[in-house]
């Protein structure tokens, strides 16, 4: 075998395993697993420590700092139109509007996924969690500590998506939930409203147990 050719391979094996390395290393400085740092469902570590169910309410919620994620939009689409599993809202103003983190939080995930496109999570207090998706261009990265109000990403039409608009997702221990239930869609608040969350298996089970 040519001994150049070797040399490039070895070399390059050797960068590519430093850059493995390199990225575990990122992660866990980070405080999150490889799977947190990969996919846009993950279970939040510890959530139902010493209990097996908790509730989250929205005045806990907007104590923490609260924006409206994408102001002046409109609702295009809704959790699961026309009986479809679609797990978030569609909201829309215009390509390249500013998107904005609806609470304080850390952003746990910052990438290219799937149908998704770009696609931001921000882990918010209580095991909550909030997606945006379809950007033309995310703005944080993963680790990056958000304020409520703070622009991530720029309004796109990256991945499964056929117009300009954020795909919004809620979700409690990586389990979808209905955005309507804590989002006044229309007026663009948040809704009076106590959340029970149980623990089942990996994810939880969650219904609205109160309405002020
Ligand atoms: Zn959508």
């Amino acid at each position: 075998m040519n001994y150049k050719i070797l040399r490039s391979q070895l070399v390059t094996g050797i960068v590519c395993m430093l850059c493995l390395l390199f990225q575990v290393t990122e992660s866990s400085a980070q405080g999150f697993s490889e799977s947190e740092v990969s996919y846009v469902s993950a279970s939040t570590p510890g959530l139902f420590e010493g209990r097996s169910k908790f509730n989250i309410c929205s005045d806990d919620l907007l104590k923490l700092g609260f924006c409206f994620p994408l102001p002046g939009c409109n609702l295009i689409s809704d959790w699961h139109r026309d009986n479809t599993d679609h797990s978030g809202v569609d909201i829309k103003t215009f390509a390249n509007d500013t998107v904005r983190s609806a609470f304080n939080g850390v952003v746990r995930l910052s990438r290219n996924y799937g149908g998704y496109g770009n696609v931001i999570v921000v882990r918010h207090p209580f095991g909550m969690e909030t997606v945006y998706s379809h950007n033309s261009k995310n703005l944080v990265e993963c680790g990056d500590t958000v304020r409520a109000g703070q622009p991530i990403a720029l309004e796109g039409r990256t991945g499964r998506a056929t117009t300009e608009h954020v795909h919004f997702e809620t979700r409690i221990n990586g389990v979808a939930i209905n955005p309507n239930w804590l989002f006044d869609i229309e007026n663009h608040t948040l809704q009076p409203v106590c959340l029970e969350v149980k623990k089942t298996g990996d994810g939880a089970s969650v219904q609205i147990i109160s309405k002020k």
